[in-house]
């Protein structure tokens, strides 16, 4: 008999929180401390959607998306999750370019970077802040049809080595490209400035473990390997239950951390929603995939201390988006994870990350796929032979993951890796007007993408689902 992995679970909940990512978590957590029954459904057997990590022979752990998040996380942390939670969240201070254009190190907080357009570019002190005092004045209720490239072209006209330092980073943190609304650069980038990049010490597993073990002290019901093929919504369109392996599970609302086009096309059903969400929706833009190369010294090897933390390498004679996410790799970014990223171990590894497209990976034959996948390893270890002499002779474990690794694991459209462009928002957050009780949080949007921005939107998202269930408690 394959194992029930439902067992055991209510007829009914207040909440039901589809996907384990850190917003479905961080949500799940709030609405469970208000007092309302949860139940938290994933579909993989780890809990923490991209926010995720593997193991592998020689006591080798790989983090996937822990390069660097802002300082903000610190306080959502400590507000929404625990004080112990927050207290591991430690600065990253090695960050570095090497490209074609410039070599340089920085701390990444705006009196670096104002140092460095000052002195390395040779922009006008007032120009640097006046920049940097608009990227920081910009919020969602702002005018949108200005996009970054126009931002830009505003402050350091044909500059593209300084467009190059200010958007690379950001590119690579949440996909986002000059043709997007200038908003969605100037809130991620202040965010990002405010204090620098931080990391989590003890590595992602240590954080989920410990966010499942706060989840567990707030009374949530979690269930892994848990697949929801459903959201039932009834005739007066209000959700009434999901479907989950086969089993239906009634709910007075959902919180779906799903994908927000899959939520809606796959999980409810077009044919529920307006005719205008409906357009609304198809018309939402999802945003690009990656690939990753995992590198694991052999014990007793190690690298040198000035490969910094993260370090944005390309080839490519200036910022080009199409460059940067071609299968053809001229862009990487690489992490260096010394033993003290997880006290107590002796181990140093290397993950290389390029934002990919998709269908780049999707449309090749098995063979060609496998192929395509030998040579981005191939590639990456010449880069970073630069940086690491003798890196093939070190090596104990190497292996890619491509687009379709992403999608796998997390079921997001087109392995999407955060989430959609500006205009999922808006649909994101019209849901519960089309249908009552039904809710998303996860990456959209692009401000509401990365772990802040994922932890973020799961508390708005939970003050929302607050206000739903009170009301609709007293109503009935
Ligand atoms: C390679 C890479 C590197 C990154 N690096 C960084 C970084 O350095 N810093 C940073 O801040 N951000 C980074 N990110 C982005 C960040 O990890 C994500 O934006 C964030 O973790 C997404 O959280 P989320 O809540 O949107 O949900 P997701 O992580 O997308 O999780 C959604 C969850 O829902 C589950 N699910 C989906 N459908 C179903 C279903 N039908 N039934 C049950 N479960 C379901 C999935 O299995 C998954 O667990 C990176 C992302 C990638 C891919």
């Amino acid at each position: 008999m394959p194992r029930d992995f439902l067992k055991g679970t209510k007829d009914a909940y207040d909440v039901v929180v589809i996907g384990s990512g850190l917003a479905g978590l961080t949500s799940a957590n709030i609405l469970a401390r208000q007092g309302f029954s949860v139940l938290l459904l994933e579909h993989h057997y780890q809990l923490g959607g991209m926010a995720t990590w593997f193991k592998r022979a020689g006591g080798h752990i790989f983090d996937i998306s822990l390069h660097g998040f802002p300082h903000g996380m610190i306080k959502s942390c400590r507000k929404y999750w625990t004080r112990e939670i927050a207290d591991s969240i430690v600065p990253l201070k090695g960050i570095r370019f090497e490209n074609p254009q410039f070599s340089l190190r920085t701390t990444f907080t705006r009196e670096d970077f104002t140092r460095i357009l000052v002195e390395h570019f040779g922009i006008a002190h007032e120009t640097v802040q006046q920049f940097f005092d608009t990227a920081r004045g910009m919020n969602f209720f702002d005018e949108q049809s200005r996009t970054t490239r126009e931002l830009f072209e505003q402050f350091f006209p044909g500059r593209d080595d300084v467009v190059r330092m200010l958007m690379e980073p950001i590119t690579y943190a949440n996909g986002s490209t000059l043709e997007d609304p200038a908003i969605t650069y100037g809130i991620v980038f202040s965010n990002f400035m405010q204090k620098g990049v931080y990391t989590f010490e003890g590595g992602t597993d240590a954080l989920v473990t410990k966010m499942r073990e706060e989840l567990i002290r707030n009374g949530v019901d979690i269930r892994i390997r848990s697949l929801v093929t459903k959201i039932e919504v009834s005739d007066d369109r209000a959700v009434t239950a999901v479907i989950v392996n086969g089993k239906r599970i009634a709910c007075r609302s959902v919180v779906s951390n799903a994908n927000v086009k899959s939520t809606i096309e796959n999980l409810v059903g077009l044919e529920h929603f307006d005719r205008k969400f409906v357009d609304d929706a198809k018309a939402v833009r999802l945003n690009n995939s990656s690939c990753q190369v995992y590198m694991a010294l052999k014990a007793g090897e190690s690298f040198d201390s000035s490969c910094g933390d993260l370090l944005f390498h390309s080839e490519h004679k200036g910022f080009d988006i199409d460059a940067m996410l071609s299968r053809d790799v001229s862009s990487r970014t690489f992490s260096f994870y010394y033993p003290e990223t997880r006290p107590g171990s002796d181990r140093w590894l290397v993950v290389s990350s390029t934002n990919a497209n998709y269908r780049d990976w999707t449309e090749l034959s098995e063979a060609d796929y496998e192929a395509a996948k030998k040579d981005l390893i191939e590639s990456t270890l010449v880069c970073l032979e630069k940086y690491v002499p003798d890196i093939r002779a070190r090596l104990d474990h190497i292996e890619a993951a491509t687009p379709k690794t992403f999608e796998r694991y997390t079921r997001h459209l087109a392995g999407s890796s955060f989430g959609t462009k500006f205009e999922g928002l808006q649909v994101s957050r019209d849901l519960p007007q089309q249908i009552s009780g039904l809710f998303h949080a996860g990456s959209v949007g692009i401000i509401m993408s990365g772990w802040l921005g994922a932890v973020n939107y799961g508390v708005i998202v939970s003050n929302d689902v607050d206000k739903y269930l009170t009301s609709s408690s007293a109503a009935s």
